[in-house]
């Protein structure tokens, strides 16, 4: 069994309206090295509104005139209870399903905001900037600390990951996010994309699988 958001109402809805979307930047090392940004000491956090998400198997629509539009394949996660200051086995009792998103980014907008000292909303928040999947269960998953996901593009293996190679496990990250932001039901993290992100273009296939629990595809217009 799949959840899915209300909004979009399948058969197998649970009732949480999508709430913000709390992302980590450079959570793997290889990915963090191929941009050339340092290794960071505590984790590097930026929201994305409600706003952003779509339903990854709708066909991704690119920005215009706003230069490449780099895919981030991310491991997504669901909450089902506040957290405020959470202790990791309040963090554990709130995972009510993991899924994939991507977090589509602006890379040379973000280059510029960068350059300025700027906060990356503009490059990472904008309307349809994070496609996401349906969630599966947590509790199909017997090894959180090894959970696989892929990208493939037209049939060519892109990004591959795994939550053990994660600067911040998850529930850390979790628990160390609700210090500085309350997560409601209904809101999802992301946890940070693995080396290999580049920019899309139109016509692509795009595939994503979780474990053996998931694959969605959708193409890019
Ligand atoms: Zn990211």
């Amino acid at each position: 069994m799949l959840l899915y958001h209300h909004c979009w109402h399948t058969g197998n809805a649970i009732d949480l309206p999508l709430g913000k979307i709390v992302c980590v930047g450079r959570n793997y090392a290889a990915h963090a090295r191929e941009l050339n940004n340092p290794i960071p000491d505590e984790p590097l956090l930026f929201i994305k509104p409600a706003t952003a998400a779509v339903a990854f198997e709708a066909p991704i629509k690119l920005p215009e005139k706003l230069g490449s539009v780099h895919f981030e394949t991310e491991l997504a996660i669901l909450i089902d209870k506040p957290l405020t200051h959470a202790t990791e086995a309040k963090v554990r009792e709130a995972i009510a399903g993991y899924g994939l998103a991507l977090d589509l980014t602006l890379r040379d907008v973000q280059s510029k905001l960068k350059e300025k000292g700027q906060p990356w909303e503009r490059a990472k928040g904008f309307d349809g900037s994070c496609p996401l999947t349906p969630f599966v269960p947590a509790e199909n998953f017997d090894d959180h600390d090894d959970i696989t996901f892929s990208l493939d593009i037209d049939d060519e293996r892109q990004q591959t990951g795994t939550t053990h190679d994660m600067l911040f496990p998850m529930i850390r990250l979790i628990a160390h996010m609700s210090e500085s932001f309350t997560l409601l039901p209904g809101d999802v993290i992301l946890t940070g994309t693995p080396e290999g992100v580049g920019p899309l273009a139109s016509g692509q296939t795009l595939l994503l699988k979780l474990a053996d629990e998931l694959t969605v595809e959708t193409t890019v217009v």
